[in-house]
């Protein structure tokens, strides 16, 4: 019987979301409420539509010819492992039929019920959206810790990842919290590259349709040279950011 899940959306040939031309699937259901999602129709489980496994490897199949490696498939967010036999079955079957998969995660997740699903996984995106532990819950409503054990046991069973961080002017842009991550992400050994996302508002719309208090309507986007400084910082700890 083909596993039936929750998604928001699908995007066929993404760009964004890990190497190559990918598959991707926004699954619904977020428990962080970021200040500045850009999805943030994604976070009640109960919205999005169902779909099922075998529905989504058949859309899937029709793109084969253009996600090829390094392309593949996503699963995004929301946050894919809170429904995670849904995604473990997807990815499964997803490299069954050959298919490089990644899973962009939060890494806020109850550990255990994340590990077989870290199974099917060939790259995690782990998106940390700070480092210091009261600025990550100002910015997520919730603890950094499950994130950090996350981020230690992948490294553990050498999984391949990149580091995704969100940079917000006058939020998560103070040097100490920059730092504080890099050094952090310097003792990752399967850490491939960091990834300084600039902030921008490109979902402020739906915030004000779902009548959300969008707090960051009066913030900009970084500067390049902003940007630049962050990188530095990554980079000075001897690891590749873009
Ligand atoms: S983890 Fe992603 S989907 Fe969830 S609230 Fe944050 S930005 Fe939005």
């Amino acid at each position: 019987m083909t596993t039936t899940g929750r998604i928001h959306s699908i995007e066929t040939c993404g760009t964004v979301d890990g190497p190559g031309l990918r598959f991707v699937v926004f699954t619904q259901g977020c428990p962080l409420r970021c200040l500045y999602c850009h999805n943030p129709d994604c976070r009640h489980p109960s919205d999005g539509k169902e779909a099922t496994v075998d529905d989504l490897m058949h859309e899937i199949q029709a793109y084969a010819s253009y996600i090829q490696f390094p392309g593949g498939v996503t699963v995004s967010g929301g946050e894919p492992l809170m429904q995670p036999e849904f995604v473990r079955e997807l990815l499964k079957r997803c490299k069954e039929s050959g298919f490089h998969t990644a899973l962009d995660t939060s890494g806020y997740t109850d550990l255990e019920a994340a590990k077989p699903v870290l199974e099917y996984v060939d790259l995690v995106l782990l998106d940390i959206k700070s480092f210091d532990p009261d600025l990550y819950t100002t910015v997520t409503h919730v603890s950094i810790e499950p994130t950090l054990k996350f981020a230690r046991y992948l490294n553990e069973i050498h999984k391949p990842a990149w580091i995704r961080f969100v940079l917000v002017p006058g939020l998560t842009d103070p040097t100490p919290n920059v730092e504080g991550l890099a050094d952090f992400v310097a003792t990752l050994k399967n850490v491939e590259k960091v990834e300084i996302l600039p902030f921008h508002k490109m979902g402020e719309y739906k915030w004000e349709q779902l009548g959300y208090d969008y707090q960051l309507k009066d913030t900009q986007p970084p500067t390049s040279e902003v940007v630049d400084q962050t990188i530095h910082i990554f980079e000075s700890r001897g690891l590749k950011a873009a």
